[in-house]
């Protein structure tokens, strides 16, 4: 099976039910136009297969599936166009380029303006939703509609998921799990994500085609007067709740939501 045909057959299904006329078949339609977008996001995750984190493969909601994928390539869901050229001398770009097609993808913000959307089209509406006055039909028609246009072009592409460029990985210094990112040509510094362990880095060109990976750490002082004993800890568990043991004095560390207080006269400046 290939999702890409899935969502073609998805696609024609409710184009079917759109032009049958009748109002009380647009949540065909709408189911339809969910199963084509699901279809699309999960054939443009194929294309990142090796650089996947097994966490992609058990969920399911596209929105979440292209956030990960965005995580992986911030271009994920850019459209893109593809364009070759004989190099007259090496590691220069051609002056000539020929362009071979363009892709428009399914992106993260059609996801998140339409997919829900559509779900509510599924379902009989809630008290307070009928308070609101009858189902608007025409506009519900409208909405698949423009929808369906949008998945027409997307699958009208004439190239699809190239997903062309360097991918740097690394093993993950606190969970072992392997973190992969794509870099984009000319990116010099960007931040990356464990899917294991949610620990953060940063990465950076270190030149002939090497990549650098720095564990966000974050200096925090001991709260204990007495004690002057400064930790480092995970950027991204520097939020309220974390708690250490402190090295020096034995006491225990707990980030809590507090007040800082500065006196009047010591915020004034001084004369
Ligand atoms: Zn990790
Ligand atoms: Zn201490």
């Amino acid at each position: 099976m290939t999702y890409r045909n899935e969502a073609r057959a998805a696609q024609r299904r409710a184009r079917a039910e759109l032009a049958s006329g009748d109002e009380s078949r647009i949540k065909y339609a709408a189911l339809e136009l969910r199963e084509a977008m699901e279809a699309l996001t999960y054939d443009r995750a194929a294309a990142y297969k090796n650089e996947l984190p097994p966490i992609a493969y058990e969920t399911w909601q596209p929105r979440k599936v292209m956030e990960l994928l965005l995580e992986i390539d911030p271009n994920a869901d850019k459209d893109s166009s593809l364009a070759l050229g004989i190099e007259e001398t090496p590691g220069v770009p051609a002056s000539v380029m020929h362009s071979i097609g363009s892709e428009k993808v399914l992106n993260l913000k059609q996801l998140k303006k339409h997919y829900d959307a559509l779900g509510n089209f599924l379902h009989v509406p809630t008290l307070k939703q009928s308070t609101a006055g009858p189902i608007d039909h025409a506009k519900r028609r409208e909405r698949c509609e423009q929808i369906s246009k949008f998945i027409d072009d997307v699958l009208k592409s004439p190239v699809w998921n190239s997903t062309l460029g360097i991918f740097a990985e690394t093993e993950c210094e606190i969970c072992g799990e392997t973190i992969r990112k794509r870099i984009p040509h000319g990116a010099e510094k960007l931040s990356a994500k464990c899917f294991g362990c949610k620990a953060t880095y940063t990465v950076t060109d270190a030149g002939a085609g090497r990549t650098h990976w720095q564990l966000d750490m974050v200096d925090v002082s001991c709260a204990n007067p007495n004690c002057h004993n400064v930790t480092h800890i995970l950027h991204h568990e520097l939020k309220e709740g974390s708690t250490w043991t402190c090295r020096d004095c034995g006491g225990r560390n707990r980030i809590s939501l507090g007040v800082a207080f500065t006196p009047v006269a010591e915020s004034e400046p001084s004369p």
